[in-house]
């Protein structure tokens, strides 16, 4: 996979994952609620962060962590059942996918 492909679909996923945690600010910062979140944010079980998410963000962003672990161990693209190099078009839509067109076909 090209450098610069990567580096695009990295923006991409920082690019959603800050979408979604945007809306997680906004469930969280609620106005004199007691407790100042930058202190006690190291507190919140990573379960309560993610209860504040919808079911989908919460995967979504889940995802979207994998994403830059496979980056940074050099693995990102590659399809997780079948091993072949997940196309280029498939991941610009879905840039967090692990399966390639056809192995997500068949599950
Ligand atoms: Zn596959």
């Amino acid at each position: 996979m090209e450098t610069q492909d990567i580096e695009l679909l990295r923006q991409r996923l920082l690019r959603e994952k800050k979408r979604i945690l945007k809306g997680r600010n906004k469930l969280l910062n609620r106005p004199k609620s007691g407790y100042d979140i930058a202190d006690k944010a190291a507190e919140l079980s990573e379960e309560l962060v993610l209860s504040n998410l919808s079911n989908n963000d919460a995967r979504t962003l889940r995802q979207i962590e994998e994403a830059f672990k496979r980056i940074d161990a050099g693995n990102y693209g590659i399809c997780e059942s079948c091993g072949v190099e997940i196309s280029m078009r498939r991941l610009r839509i879905l840039p967090y996918t692990t399966h390639c067109i056809q192995c997500q076909a068949d599950s």
